[in-house]
């Protein structure tokens, strides 16, 4: 985990920090508003794989996630805020590795947290699989599909609203360094049962904040 260059760039420690909420467009158009800030020395090449790794396995589970700006008026009263940097995580237990962390307040808010080195040291973990070294830009490919990975497992337990795991795909408790960094690895996927409980949460999410629908409880 060498410096990030002759600038070294600072951590600007969570300066910015993101707001997540829910919000549902119609009855199939489901979303999950996302304000995520990463510390400013995460290279684009990992920023972007990052991105769309997080926004490829939840658009496969029918939920469209939105960036949101940082300066934009997002007042959702649902706010999951997602920080990507290099604090130290938190030690795996088990010889699990432990990438992102989910934890809530009183408030009802809820923060995200992706560690960087923790994705480092799974990329490194995972090796190349040849005697060379990978070119930096595979390396910072593959953190970013590490970073992405943890952080839509962390969007998982946000938007089923519980800490539990699955028996398989994306909500599982623990990986292995080369399933992490395996692009073709199928074993990032939303599993069904979780699936369904997300998209009912959300439309259930969606019909509370509908005026029309606040005397709902004389059901
Ligand atoms: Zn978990």
């Amino acid at each position: 985990m060498g410096q990030s260059g002759p600038t070294r760039v600072l951590l600007v420690m969570a300066v910015a920090i993101a707001t997540t909420g829910v919000g549902a467009r119609g009855a199939d158009y489901l979303s999950v508003r996302v304000l995520m800030a990463v510390s400013a020395d995460l290279p684009a090449a990992a920023r972007h794989p990052l991105v769309q790794e997080a926004e490829s396995i939840w658009r496969d589970a029918g939920v469209h996630i939105e960036w949101v700006d940082e300066r934009g008026s997002d007042t959702s009263p649902r706010t999951l805020r997602v920080v990507v940097d290099r604090r130290p995580g938190r030690p795996g237990h088990g010889g699990n590795w432990v990438v992102g962390e989910l934890l809530r307040f009183d408030d009802g808010a809820t923060l995200a947290t992706v560690s960087i080195p923790h994705a480092e040291a799974i990329v490194k973990a995972a090796g190349t699989g040849a005697a060379h070294v990978s070119p930096d830009s595979v390396v910072q490919h593959r953190l970013g599909v590490v970073l992405g990975r943890a952080l839509a497992h962390e969007i998982g337990h946000y938007l089923r609203a519980s800490g539990a795991h699955a028996s398989q795909g994306l909500m599982r408790a623990s990986f292995q360094p080369r399933e992490f960094t395996d692009l073709r690895s199928g074993t990032f996927e939303v599993d069904d049962a979780s699936r369904r409980l997300i998209h009912q949460r959300l439309r259930l999410a969606d019909r509370a904040d509908a005026p029309l629908l606040l005397g709902r409880s004389s059901f």
